[in-house]
């Protein structure tokens, strides 16, 4: 049976460990020691990493009542291995754990509600409630969990007998009937646990809900304690401080200031478009006036050079109202063809789609379309005159008949 050395004193880096067993597997080097302050995955915890003697631990996980490390190799030693845990990373979970469990039992105290889900993930931490709080609840719920936090409570792990255990007045109820480890902060809460924590509620530094959603008919809340949120606070400053140099204002008035730049935005974008619009008016009568007609049809045939095929397609359907006429359009871009036939509603007899067969064939392109409007683009761009001259002679061949 390991000793766990993380339950007697979670704050153990560095302790020797005797291997006890080793098997070989595809993942790794599976080894138990005689004594671990490796914690195993669970509760929500994350597992520990490190190394054991000369090995790399890649992973540390619990099966039937045995805590297994996954190394690289088998280490250079079997007796007394110096072993050391990922300090950094183990910290850091026990700040977002105890974390949770203040959050926890401040959402059970003030507003009654259970904490369902927990996740400590490598970039977020969550914890799922079964209520929906609104913005000054979860004002309120980081402001009480911060000010237990600055009250530096101690916090205690134990086993209690059968006769202790029924005097306890738990958050939650363990699934488990015996050998249950309750986790005490003074004042605060008492749960059943399995994971590591601070001993005092100061370590945790701070609690900071950085968002939260609607989640399976109650709330997910994204939080971050401890050295987590002083780095999200880090690029947050950082961010805020580049934007206010950028709009030319103080940090605090960063949101105004772009609130105010978005409306100018909307109306430029506004008058922008009202503008274009008046421009592809005079474009569309001027290309009318200059194109040629047969049997009363006119036909207006143009090759653009990298423009916007939705502004393409705007211009054509503004030529099409004007009188009968049949327009032919090519946009020459960097990788492609693109080509965009269509007609007047009148003109019955004509195809726009049956026109665009050939024509984008000749592209060695697709694409596709209505009998009003057809659409579509290859890679042969040296024959794009060709393919408008085509659908060209095609129009006034069947005009002729
Ligand atoms: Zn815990």
């Amino acid at each position: 049976m390991t000793r766990r050395l993380y339950y007697e004193d979670p704050y153990i880096k560095e302790f020797y460990g005797s291997i006890i067993s080793v098997e070989e597997k595809e993942n790794g080097v599976h080894i138990q020691l005689d004594q671990t302050a490796f914690y195993p995955e669970g509760g929500g915890q994350p597992c520990d990493l490190g190394i054991i003697g000369d090995a790399a631990v890649s992973l540390t996980y619990e099966e039937n009542g045995k805590v297994v490390h996954v190394t690289d190799k088998i280490p250079n030693y079997t007796e007394k291995v110096p072993c050391r845990i990922d300090w950094n990373r183990r910290f850091d979970h026990m700040q977002q754990h105890l974390g949770q469990h203040i959050l926890s039992a401040v959402c059970a105290e003030i507003f009654h509600a259970d904490t369902v889900g927990f996740h400590i993930g490598s970039t977020n931490v969550t914890i799922d409630i079964n209520k929906v709080l609104e913005l000054k609840d979860i004002e309120k719920l980081e402001s009480l969990t911060n000010q237990k936090v600055f009250e530096n409570k101690q916090v205690d792990a134990f086993y209690p007998s059968q006769e202790e255990f029924q005097t306890l007045s738990l958050r939650k109820l363990p699934q488990v009937k015996t050998g249950i480890r309750i986790v005490r902060i003074e004042g605060v809460d008492v749960n059943a646990c399995c994971g590591t924590h601070p001993a005092r509620t100061g370590e945790v530094g701070i609690i900071k809900v950085i968002r939260w959603e609607k989640y399976k008919g109650g709330l997910r809340i994204e939080f971050a304690c401890g050295v987590r949120a002083l780095r999200d606070y880090s690029w947050k400053n950082d961010a805020i401080n580049i934007l206010a140099i950028s709009l030319g204002c103080k940090d605090l008035d960063v949101v105004q200031k772009l609130n105010v730049l978005n409306d100018k935005l909307a109306k430029i974008h506004k008058e922008n478009s009202e503008l274009k619009d008046k421009i592809l008016d005079i474009e569309a009568r001027e290309l009318f006036a200059a194109s040629g007609k047969e049997n009363n049809i006119s036909i207006i045939q143009a090759i653009f050079s990298n423009r916007d095929l939705e502004e393409v397609r705007l211009l054509a359907s503004k030529i099409t109202v004007l009188d009968s006429a049949v327009v032919l359009f090519g946009i020459k871009n960097q990788e492609n063809a693109q080509i965009l036939f269509c007609r007047s509603k009148e003109l019955n007899h004509i195809s726009a789609r049956e026109l665009f067969k050939e024509s984008v064939a000749l592209l060695d392109g697709k694409g596709g379309g209505t009998d009003l409007m057809a659409q579509g683009g290859g890679p042969s761009i040296e024959n794009l005159e060709t393919a408008l001259e085509l659908a060209c002679t095609k129009l006034k061949i069947a005009f002729g008949e």
